[in-house]
């Protein structure tokens, strides 16, 4: 195969940016250096002006999600080619364990259907009722490189609730497998009695979904978290963290030896809650959902000041029909389109904003949660020998978001309307390019399923100094 050499342009590494060109090779990078000059034969892309960032990697979606009762319209398709778009050449989805189901046949499950994606991609798992043999299963999926796995505090209801028994039991075994858990924080009783509260008022509009979830929930089922992560002396990964308490709480868990990471979501730094007053409501059902501008603001200077681990977009392809229209939170099934817009409003909120520099907002979404899922050394940077996933992004415009434009399935975006900075140009998988002028690829099934390596708790530590 021929080289592949991007000159000219501003390579952003995890510890700063430097003017370099980069030489890909059968889809790995081979050189990085100051000029290389490019011989016969080379295929050459010139980045002049344009930023050269490492592939990103969305490590929280939920593409061609089933909950029993409602299907994403995005599947590993759509959901990968809105990622490309985004820059997002990685993605680790959640497989859910339906009921009876064991987690090795979720796996499998979902191994089969990611097929069909268009970059690569490696899962969680979602951890809901334990089978007899769920220990074994344990060790079954780490050796099938899926290190991860979620529990749900909340939504009794569903697959995917997990009793503090079941959690507390599977932290105690995944840490000796080197699987790491992460947490969905909030307090279903909580949750459960404010929506009963609401309900009795009559107050069941989209509008008082956010009164529903209130912050206590999240902060006393992160609370309960870090409890269960001491007495098990297991690291614990929180997900979309919507409060300033609740990072704080992590901190504060880290700094007595309580490994506990945290993860936060573009649209808890980026929107308020003022929106669930608006007719358009029923765009910002998420759970938890957006909180206040003093809240955000409190947000994204902790991002800035190193205390988040990791960004995800938490993408749901719900589509705003599919959303109901008797306009009840209590039907709503709650999660929002974000993979593609991961970036941009990253970039936008906090680099251009000036609150941090743009190799630390790119270490959010590659070589931490690299770091973190197990990537290393495969994803999450431009060095020799990993793979060549690199976004071309033009920094020097920005342009009005129309959702019409977007490669989701759900049709819409919470973020209609905002002004974006800069531009992905093009995103390069493996040294191949699936996406530019605006279009992705079609050559769905040509992205590879990453087996993930067990968490390693002094390497994290160290890699992001915690
Ligand atoms: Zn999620």
């Amino acid at each position: 195969m021929a080289r592949l050499v991007i000159r000219g342009g501003t390579v952003v590494q995890s510890s700063g940016s430097k003017k370099q060109d980069v030489v890909i090779q059968d889809g790995t990078f081979q050189t990085i250096a100051d000029a290389v000059a490019p011989t016969a034969g080379d295929r050459v892309i010139e980045a002049t002006n344009l930023l050269v960032l490492p592939g990103f990697i969305d490590c929280h979606t939920h593409f061609g999600l089933n909950t029993g009762k409602m299907q994403t319209l995005d599947d590993f398709e759509s959901g990968s080619a809105s990622a490309a778009a985004g820059g997002v050449t990685t993605y680790i989805n959640f497989a859910p364990q339906q009921r009876g189901e064991s987690l090795v046949a979720a796996a499998k499950r979902e191994l089969e259907r990611g097929k069909s994606s268009l970059v690569d991609y490696a899962l969680h798992l979602s951890f809901g009722t334990p089978g007899p043999d769920w220990v074994d299963e344990l060790a079954q999926v780490a050796t099938m490189g899926i290190t991860s796995m979620k529990v749900y505090t909340t939504y009794t209801d569903t697959i995917y609730y997990t009793t503090d028994w079941n959690w507390y039991r599977l932290m105690e075994r995944a840490a000796e497998l080197g699987i790491l858990i992460q947490v969905h924080a909030e307090n279903d009783a909580i949750v459960d009695g404010a929506t009963q509260e609401l309900v009795s008022q009559g107050k069941t509009s989209f509008q008082f979904h956010g009164l529903s979830r209130p912050a206590a929930a999240e902060f006393e089922a992160v609370l309960r978290g870090i409890a269960l992560a001491q007495i098990t002396n297991a690291p614990l990964y929180f997900v979309h963290l919507s409060l300033p308490l609740s990072v704080t709480a992590t901190r504060r868990a880290r700094e007595e030896g309580i490994l506990t990471l945290s993860e936060v979501c573009p649209h808890h730094f980026s929107l308020e809650n003022s929106v669930y007053l608006t007719p358009d409501a029923r765009r910002y059902i998420m759970t938890p959902p957006l909180r206040s501008r003093a809240e955000q603001e409190v947000t994204r200077q902790m991002i800035a000041d190193g205390l988040v681990q990791a960004v995800g977009s938490d993408h749901c392809g719900y589509s705003l029909p599919q959303r109901g229209s008797d306009m009840d939170f209590r039907t709503a099934s709650p999660g929002i389109p974000g993979t593609e817009t991961l970036w941009p409003v990253l970039y936008t909120t906090l680099v251009q904003s000036g609150l941090m520099p743009i190799h630390e907002a790119v270490n959010l979404v590659s070589y931490n949660p690299a770091t973190i899922f197990g990537l290393i050394p495969q994803k999450g940077q431009i060095a020799p020998g990993y793979d060549a996933d690199v976004v071309l992004f033009d920094p020097r415009t920005h342009s009005m978001l129309d959702e019409a434009t977007l490669h989701s399935r759900a049709g819409y975006s919470p973020w209609q309307g905002r002004e974006l900075y800069g531009k992905i140009i093009q995103t390069i998988s493996r040294g191949e390019v699936v996406y530019e002028n605006d279009n992705a690829s079609d050559r769905f099934g040509r992205g590879r399923f990453v087996p993930r390596k067990t968490f390693d708790r002094v390497a994290v530590s160290s890699a992001l100094n915690l």
